[in-house]
């Protein structure tokens, strides 16, 4: 499927990232992406979870697809048949490796999902001039998930091939839907870090140009994506408007209502109304609104503050409207931190790397991510969590549909993690480390 070519491990992971790249998916549609990871890996000989032995539906939030016209364009496109049907319902997978010695158990997390954007198809966008821009209308990899996902599947043929040399064990956990931030948290509950030491996550860019790394985000803002739906009653609206409830009218007024939170006294809270439908037609009352929301906060308090606030201003818009209101989650991510000493290995272990010209110890994450949910369930039970950032050159901005990464970039996530994880060995031996018993 890909092999290393006369680029070596960089042209290896060109070609999985720009596969990817074409055949983009969105949270929870990763069939194809999820079938083509597992199938590389257990051909290098690892066991590999995926399905409900990954994650279990009771803890899938904001997952809204077709699944059967998902899973059959995903056949069409090269998905593996065997995969599908031991996948289920569920997308995503987990890599495990178990040395056979003492030593700490490390996890690694690399997020493969596309975002809902269309991609620009116009000469000068370079996936679009070189042949690998997505074929699939309204999915773009425009977050560089496609490089997390090449740079995982690189490293996992590099710890098998380096095995011997190696202690304790690893997982590599392959995450569905980061964007939105709503598969972290079915990975911590379907209980997969719970004997985690060290867990690693990385982002390539970020703001950060090619040569940078960044041992450790701070600040990750805590986030909750809900959707309000009002419910209220058509009527004619000339002939008997007095029969009717206004869902649009109690829609628009908590859109202004959610805007108009104070901020706090304590720290960053944010607030956003990304989309908003209300109405059937023109002379009718509408009976239905919608609102898609998003509250972040600095703290636990902070976030919580924002969201309770937010929970009151959509119930006193549909009392004044006399409508309903219902407040359905859509995705979650706690606040979190990166250990300090934890990010200074990763830096230490960049010192010699071809490449790199900068480092950084720690910088502040410039919105959320889930991995936030594996960082807290690891460091809640004494394990490390860190989430570096491997700079990368951007065409565009994360998000913008002209968004493409300076490739070179793979290559140094890829050798920092090898050095990262030699460096975590060395210090389990040297008596330093953590490992369970
Ligand atoms: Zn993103
Ligand atoms: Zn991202």
């Amino acid at each position: 499927m890909y092999g290393e070519t006369d680029n070596g491990i960089l042209g290896y992971m060109v070609d999985v990232r720009r596969d990817f790249h074409k055949y983009a998916e969105t949270a929870w549609c990763e069939f194809r992406t999820t079938s083509r990871i597992a199938s590389q890996l257990v051909g290098m000989g690892y066991k590999v979870l995926t399905g409900e032995e990954f994650i279990k539906q009771e803890h899938i939030l904001g997952r809204n697809i077709d699944e059967a016209a998902e899973k059959s364009r995903a056949l069409l496109q090269g998905a593996e048949k065997a995969w599908l049907d031991r996948m289920g319902s569920y997308t995503g997978c987990m890599a495990i490796l178990d040395t056979g010695r003492p030593g700490p158990v490390k996890a690694l997390r690399f997020d493969i999902d596309c975002n809902d954007v269309n991609e620009d198809l116009s000469a000068g966008h370079r996936p679009y001039d070189e042949g690998f821009s997505s074929v699939n209308p309204g999915s773009m990899h425009a977050c560089a998930h496609d490089g997390h996902a090449a740079v995982g599947l690189a490293l996992a043929m590099w710890l098998k091939k380096n095995e011997s040399e190696l202690t304790g064990s690893f997982k590599l956990i392959f995450q569905p839907a980061e964007e939105g931030v709503r598969g972290g948290y079915a990975v911590v509950k379907g209980e997969n870090v719970d004997d985690v030491d060290y867990f690693l996550s990385l982002h390539l860019g970020l703001g950060y140009p090619t040569g940078t790394i960044v041992g450790g985000v701070t600040d990750f803002l805590g986030s909750s994506k809900f959707d309000l739906v009002y419910k209220g009653v058509g009527a004619h609206a000339g002939g008997e408007p007095n029969a009717g409830r206004n869902a649009l009218l109690a829609g628009a007024t908590a859109a202004l209502g959610l805007h108009a939170i104070p901020p706090h006294r304590d720290g960053i809270t944010r607030i956003n109304v990304g989309v908003m439908k209300a109405g059937e037609g023109r002379n009718v009352v509408p009976s239905m609104a919608e609102l898609k929301v998003e509250t972040r906060g600095e703290t636990r308090q902070l976030a919580q503050y924002v969201f309770e606030r937010a929970m009151e201003v959509a119930k006193g818009a549909a009392v004044m409207y006399g409508v309903e209101v219902e407040g359905i989650s859509q995705g979650e991510a706690p606040c979190s931190t990166s250990d300090k000493d934890f990010a200074e290995l990763v830096v230490d272990a960049s010192r010699g790397l071809a490449g790199v010209t900068e480092r950084i110890m720690s910088g502040k994450m410039p919105g959320s991510d889930d991995a936030s949910w594996m960082m807290e369930a690891v460091r809640s039970k004494g394990g490390k969590a860190t989430y570096a950032i491997v700079g990368a050159n951007l065409a565009a901005g994360h998000h913008n549909f002209r968004f493409d990464f300076d490739e070179k970039a793979m290559l140094i996530a890829y050798e920092l993690l090898l050095s990262t994880v030699k460096a975590i060995d060395r210090e389990y031996l040297e008596g330093r480390g953590k490992s369970r018993p």
